[in-house]
């Protein structure tokens, strides 16, 4: 396993972190059996970074690493969990819910303490209700020892995040297909010029990348000089990149977990050859030729007056091009960020076909027009009300939610 120093603390985390969102199910919930094993397996091999979160695996996932890291395995990692910021009504309940989290997961401290998936909106109304008086004081109360933020929106948004407050560390999107998405290589760049150490989720796209490989791609893997599965191809050429300090992956088995701390052991920075990335570029190519619509994620068009967010509708209905509409990740991320159960509503049925959009865009194209299209993709009148009643029971659910939890 290689390690990579976090840059203000110096802290050595292993390459490939353990991401505690996929573990191996059964009878609906966490098979703690095989997870277990799993996880310590991980550890053992030279793993030391876990991230998990207040909602993964439907609030199991935390209470259930508490449990697998018992045995000494504690001590051995950085264990990193997120504060749920839409479920906070308070600066009181910051507070109570980390208690909560440190009980789940029995430990004293958290090493690494995120606000969990940030937008422009989220960031705004956290910041409001206290959320850097909170960090500072559970870092010097020693609750928490490194803070950080999870972040799904655009490069712009995530610049004034990370200039916001002396972040030890940020978890972003990152993929050679998302080089332009959400914070991006730009974002990537910025955040570690500030010397925050920079965590990557979704390094497969959530294993789009890894298997039903369109066979045009397939192709190009098949023709490089180096054979490598298409999974590692793409976590290779992140580790690549000297500024990613650890990436995620959500393993389920351990042939995959043992064939990825492989790779993990033979990642330096820097160590593609041109060779090499001109194959990841012209697999990138070869997806992005799979699309209809030929967005590069420029923003040139942003912002929109109604607040359409343009290229993450393209992004999204692109990706159920590439790997399917079926493909139940770009619906879940449709729902949550441009249909405003997270964040403002940014989705594609706000469009009122102004037009102010298209003159601005270098690759023509018609933005009214392909709007029509993501609407009728994502914003079937089941989903309208299941996001409209969401949006109504977030509020309450904030109100009264801490019954639940008492
Ligand atoms: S045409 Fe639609 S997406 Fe473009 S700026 Fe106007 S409202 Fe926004
Ligand atoms: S200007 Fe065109 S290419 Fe650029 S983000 Fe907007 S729609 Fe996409």
């Amino acid at each position: 396993m290689l390690y990579r120093e976090v840059p203000k603390s110096g802290d050595k985390l292993s390459i490939l972190g353990f991401g505690a969102m996929r573990l191996p199910e059964k009878n609906s919930g966490i098979d703690h059996e095989k997870a277990t094993t799993l996880i310590r397996h991980a550890i053992d091999n030279g793993v030391n970074y876990i991230d998990t979160a207040w909602t993964y695996h439907g609030e199991e996932s935390e209470k259930f690493l508490g449990d697998a890291l018992a045995d000494g395995y504690r001590e051995k990692v950085r264990i990193a969990t997120k504060m749920p910021h839409w479920l906070v009504s308070s600066r009181q309940d910051m507070d109570r819910f980390l208690e909560l989290q440190l009980e789940r997961l029995r430990t004293d401290n958290i090493d690494y303490y995120l606000i969990h998936s940030l937008t422009a909106s989220g960031w705004r109304e956290i910041k409001d209700k206290g959320v850097l008086e909170f960090v500072d004081a559970a870092k010097k109360d020693g609750r928490i020892r490194n803070a950080g933020f999870s972040f799904h929106d655009n490069t712009e948004v995530f610049k004034e995040i990370v200039d916001s407050y002396d972040w030890d560390i940020c978890l972003i999107q990152y993929n050679y297909l998302d080089e332009n998405h959400q914070a991006g290589t730009e974002g990537l760049k910025y955040a570690a010029e500030k010397d925050i150490g920079v965590i990557v989720m979704e390094p497969l796209r959530g294993g789009s990348l890894a298997t039903n490989i369109p066979p045009e791609v397939e192709r190009i893997w098949d023709e490089a000089t180096i054979k490598r599965n298409p999974a590692e191809w793409g976590l290779r050429w992140i580790w690549n990149h000297p500024e990613v300090t650890v990436v995620l992956s959500g393993m389920s088995d351990i042939s995959q977990l043992d064939e990825n701390i492989r790779t993990a052991s033979e990642a330096f920075p820097d160590s593609l050859t041109e060779d090499e990335l001109n194959t990841v570029r012209r697999a990138a190519k070869k997806y992005k030729e799979l699309v209809t619509i030929p967005c590069t994620g420029c923003n040139y068009c942003m912002p929109c007056p109604v607040g359409v967010d343009i290229p993450g509708c393209f992004d999204l209905y692109n990706s159920g091009e590439i790997f399917g509409h079926n493909d139940s990740s770009a619906k879940h991320r449709y729902l949550l960020y441009q249909m405003g159960i997270l964040g403002e509503r940014s989705s594609a049925s706000l469009c009122v076909s102004c037009g102010k959009c298209v003159e601005k865009c270098p690759q023509q194209i018609d933005i009214p027009g392909k709007m029509k299209e993501v609407e009728a993709q994502f914003e079937r009148p089941v989903v309208k009300l299941k996001a409209s009643a969401m949006r109504r029971i977030l509020p309450v659910f904030r109100r009264v939610g801490f019954l639940k939890y008492r």
